[in-house]
């Protein structure tokens, strides 16, 4: 069982967590995309941050030759580390939400996370999950899935998640953040989000997460 799978939707409709225990269940391994996006703008908002605090483009555009963004292998889940530290943790700071978009958006940077992405699935046996998994980096998935749900209910559960990593925020705020990306990431012009024409469409809002894993592991044959 050497499969691909591609899992894309919307902002916090599960797909990290559930592709998770999709690899667990079926040996294999998981690669979130959404983190590499997260990663480089971590290295913005560390490196190359403007007055205002935001970053300059330019500038981390100019410097990615100096970012070397690596998944490593532990315990049969993969870490990114960026120039050799872990950072796991603060790619899920509020910051790196509010500004990962815009970063998201940079043709430069899109070519630059490729590689990376692709070199995983070479030998099959990945599940991948992020915005353009199913239409731009691996068109040739055995399974495609595109998740949705309410942006109420997205708001909910991402806001618990917060929480859980200590980050004093409201739900109002979550939702905005939400709606926010997925309004960027639908209408960039570099491989927006978009549902692939051969995905399998779930909407999750009146599912659990164990529920949703299950619709999709039956159609995983
Ligand atoms: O999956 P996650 O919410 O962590 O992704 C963070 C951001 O990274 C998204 O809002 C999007 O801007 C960007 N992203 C992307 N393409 C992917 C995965 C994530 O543009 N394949």
């Amino acid at each position: 069982k050497n499969w691909v799978i591609a899992i894309d939707g919307y902002s916090s409709t599960g797909k990290s967590s559930i592709s998770k225990v999709i690899a667990k269940r079926l040996g294999l391994i998981h690669m979130d995309t959404g983190a590499l996006y997260r990663g480089i703008t971590f290295y913005g908002l560390s490196h190359c941050q403007n007055a205002d605090d935001s970053i300059d483009l330019q500038q981390l555009i100019d410097d990615l030759p100096n970012i070397n963004l690596v998944f490593e292998k532990k315990n049969d889940e993969l870490q990114l580390f960026l120039n050799g530290t872990n950072i796991d943790k603060e790619i899920r700071q509020p910051q790196v939400s509010a500004n990962v978009s815009q970063v998201a958006k940079l043709p430069e940077v899109r070519a630059f996370l490729l590689d990376t992405q692709r070199n995983i699935a070479k030998t099959g046996g990945v599940i991948m999950d992020g915005r353009d998994i199913g239409t731009v980096v691996l068109p040739n998935a055995d399974f495609k899935f595109f998740l949705t749900a309410s942006t109420d209910e997205r708001a909910k559960r991402r806001h618990l998640e917060l929480l859980g990593f200590g980050e004093n925020i409201s739900i109002e705020e979550v939702k905005q953040n939400l709606i926010e990306r997925d309004k960027i990431d639908s209408e960039r012009e570099i491989a927006p989000l978009r549902q692939a024409d051969d995905a399998i469409l779930i909407d999750n809002s009146d599912l659990t997460k164990e529920q949703t894993i299950e619709l999709m592991l039956s159609y995983i044959k």
